[in-house]
Formats: C-alpha cells, sequence, structure tokens
C-alpha cells in the first residue's frame, strides 16, 4: 500500500474522485492492519467523499471519526480535520494536507508495531 495517492492535487471531478477512492482504499486497509493488532474500526462509507457545500460537513464529520478511531487505538493525537470547506479548492488541498499527515503518522505508528498496512 502506499500513501502516493493521497497527496494527488484534487483540483478536478476526475482527480476529486480518484482520491476519494484511493483514500477509501488506504482506509480499509489500515483498519485491516488495525483489526490485526485487536482493533475493531467501524467501517463508515468514505466513498464518494462529499466536496458539496451543503453535504460535506457531515462527511468531514463521518470522516473523523474514522481518524479519531485509528488514532485512538494506536494512541496518537490527530487534529481537527472538520474544520475545512471542501466546496473551496484551497480549502479542500489543506485538507489533503492534514489528512495525508495523519495517514503517514498512523503508517509509522504501525511500523513501529512491526505491522506494515495492505502487506
Ligand atoms: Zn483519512
Amino acid at each position: 500500500m502506499s500513501l502516493v495517492g493521497l497527496v494527488t492535487p484534487a483540483d478536478t471531478a476526475e482527480t476529486v474522485e480518484q482520491f476519494s477512492f484511493q483514500h477509501k482504499r488506504d482506509h480499509d486497509a489500515i483498519n485491516a492492519a488495525l483489526l490485526t493488532q485487536g482493533h475493531l474500526v467501524e467501517d463508515v462509507p468514505l466513498d464518494p467523499m462529499q466536496t458539496g457545500q451543503s453535504d460535506s460537513y457531515q462527511w468531514l464529520v463521518l470522516h473523523w471519526q474514522q481518524h479519531n478511531s485509528m488514532n485512538a487505538a494506536l494512541g496518537l493525537q490527530g487534529s481537527d480535520l472538520t474544520k475545512f470547506d471542501l466546496s473551496d479548492k484551497e480549502q479542500l488541498q489543506a485538507f489533503i494536507g492534514e489528512n495525508y499527515q495523519e495517514h503517514a503518522s498512523v503508517y509509522q505508528a504501525l511500523a513501529d508495531k512491526g505491522v506494515s498496512v495492505g502487506g
């Protein structure tokens, strides 16, 4: 599993779609890795990501819960990932950057336990 798909600039409908798909796959892979450590993280519908002004907040909250669960399982401190307006291109990109940081921290914490994500 690679994190490369999580840093792609999501600046068109197509790249947002690709990000959304890769991101959900990454959460699935992380959840599978956590399960091997005895942590059950509830599966939530993250794909497709909602970027509309009216529906993105709900998606952000759902996604944040997923991050809270995985961070709690590993004793990591997360940041507020609900503060973005995903209908704004710059904020969407900022979200992608912060989300990537947290995914990378989870990979690191799992690697420290000898667990590789997706493998
Ligand atoms: Zn995420």
